[in-house]
């Protein structure tokens, strides 16, 4: 009977493939052939006058030119947003405060698709991806903060808050515009003001979004857009008048910003990189557990902080849900980024798909058992088959490290007390996923997992109001929810 029911899915997967593609128009959207520094509410020249390029994973191809911001700039920025904030965004009141954030959260809306088809461009992530998730949940981010605007006395009931100042903010290439909403929008409903560096992959929805921020009339300096390399970022960590600090991105130079600011009185909050464990018992819905399987590892090619980048399964069903994943896998369409049909697009850049086939080169190395999607890729672009590896060892270093990619490490176990130990054997402790018909297993579970968050019978979702951040050597510090507020105020 399960035989059967799984040839029927594989055959309606099998014409999946054959779909004849459904490209999403470039020219809804506009990109400029060169992008400035935004500082104090105007696109600037960078005054080292350097740039560098921004390509499409996907083909290869240059998109634009992006300035590269150096310590003057950076030193700029920082003095427009002091400026703005002694001189108007501290005293606006909340109820001010919320319009302007709001407006920004409007106007992400009506631009959306615009939006959506420049993340894709620029990252390579699947335009449904960004059109379905990136983009609508980044003006959620802004409706939900500018909403707390004007209530922060509820948020901290019988406590005074005050802002703390200029927000030095520095974010990563998987998500770049809803990265950047996560970081303005609290900061901003707190009383904050801000300067920001996206990663030099992917600044084009984040220079959107300084356009967005001029035509909502936000005061000059309040949110200053800065572009530019590792170099940049240093600079903001390093500048004496940011008061703090909102990371995310590797663990590696989550370290470097820590010991670049002890000894200072910089707040920070690091949200660094993860090796979330996937766990399904015998008792779950095992069709729904290995569709939330794969959207844990292969959604935004893997290029999840909180991916479930390790599945154990409980030994009577393994061989089930390994056959069921093997099944999955061949029906993914991997490619073309634009393309609706497209469930896996292209790698963010040529560096991480080396670093990402290292590690397949490693895991067979290490004697582990390595099934790949038989798709054919594209001849040109950033891409990677959707990979599994079964006979997987606990000390491997595919269950050990973070691959960033989509490559699963699957292993087997018996008890419960088994599995929290394997899950918990990691540096990492930012996400896990947990797949059973009883909620008792489920509370034991999430109160056993050493993990930030724990998804049960789902994986990967995502709301403003819920606060996401980790334990161990994946950072400290909350985003999101009323935790994600707390990082912005002094609270006496
Ligand atoms: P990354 O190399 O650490 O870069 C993150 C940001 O820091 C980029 O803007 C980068 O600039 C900048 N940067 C690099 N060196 C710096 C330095 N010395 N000082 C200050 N800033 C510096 O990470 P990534 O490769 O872009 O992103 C992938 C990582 O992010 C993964 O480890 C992932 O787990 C983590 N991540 C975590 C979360 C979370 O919420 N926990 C969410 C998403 C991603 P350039 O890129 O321009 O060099
Ligand atoms: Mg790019």
């Amino acid at each position: 009977m399960a035989t059967k029911k799984s040839n029927t899915i594989k055959l309606k997967f099998d014409s999946a493939r054959n779909l004849a593609p459904a490209p999403e128009s470039k020219s809804a959207a506009k990109i400029d052939p060169q992008y400035e520094l935004f500082i104090n509410g105007k696109f600037e020249k960078p005054s080292g006058k350097k740039y560098f390029a921004s390509i499409n994973p996907a083909t290869e191809e240059k998109l634009s030119m992006i300035a590269e911001a150096n310590d003057a700039d950076v030193n700029k920025a920082v003095k427009a947003a002091r400026a703005a904030y002694e001189n108007v965004w501290k005293k606006m009141p909340g109820a001010e405060r919320a319009k302007y954030i709001y407006r920004i959260a409007r106007m992400i809306q009506e631009r959306a698709r615009e939006f959506a088809i420049i993340e894709t461009l620029d990252g390579g992530k699947p335009i449904r991806e960004s059109r379905d998730f990136d983009v609508p949940t980044a003006a959620n981010h802004f409706f939900y903060y500018a909403g707390w605007a004007d209530k922060l006395e509820y948020a901290f009931p019988n406590r005074h808050t005050s802002p703390l100042g200029v927000a030095g903010q520095i974010i990563p290439w998987n998500f770049p515009l809803l990265m950047a909403a996560w970081k303005i929008a609290p900061a901003l409903a707190c009383g904050n003001t801000v300067v920001i560096k996206p990663a030099e992959n992917t600044s084009l929805t984040a220079l959107k979004l300084a356009e967005i921020i001029q035509e909502a009339d936000l005061p000059a300096g309040v949110v200053n857009i800065i572009t530019g390399a590792g170099a940049t970022g240093a600079a903001i960590v390093n500048h004496p008048d940011v008061n703090k600090i909102a990371f995310t991105g590797s663990t590696e130079v989550g370290k470097i910003i820590q010991r670049a600011i002890a000894g200072t009185n910089k707040k920070a909050t690091l949200e660094l990189g993860g090796k979330a464990a996937n766990i399904i018992f015998d008792d779950a819905p095992i069709d729904q557990a290995v569709e939330g399987v794969i959207n844990g590892i292969f959604f935004n090619q893997g290029h999840v902080c909180c991916a479930g980048s390790r599945l154990y399964v409980q030994e009577s069903v393994f061989k089930e849900v390994v056959r069921k994943l093997k099944d999955r896998l061949e029906s993914l369409i991997v490619g073309d980024p634009m393309d609706k049909n497209t469930d896996i697009g292209a790698i963010n850049s040529k560096e991480q798909l080396n670093i990402i086939n290292n590690y397949i080169k490693i895991g067979q190395q290490e004697g582990a058992e390595m099934y790949q999607s038989s798709a054919s890729l594209p001849k040109r672009g950033f891409y990677c088959r959707p990979t599994i590896f079964t006979n997987v060892a606990q000390s491997n270093r595919i269950a050990q490290e973070e691959i960033f990619g989509p490559v699963l490490a699957i292993q087997s176990f018996r008890t419960d007390d088994e599995v929290i130990e394997k899950a918990n054997n990691t540096p990492y402790g930012l996400s896990a996923g947990v797949w059973t018909d009883k909620g008792s297993k489920i509370f034991n579970m999430t109160t056993k997992l050493r993990a930030g968050v724990v998804w049960a019978n789902t994986f990967n979702k995502f709301d403003p109001t819920s606060p996401f951040g980790g334990y161990k050597e994946s950072g400290y510090g909350r985003e999101g929810g009323v935790h994600g507020l707390a990082a912005y105020v002094n609270i006496v």
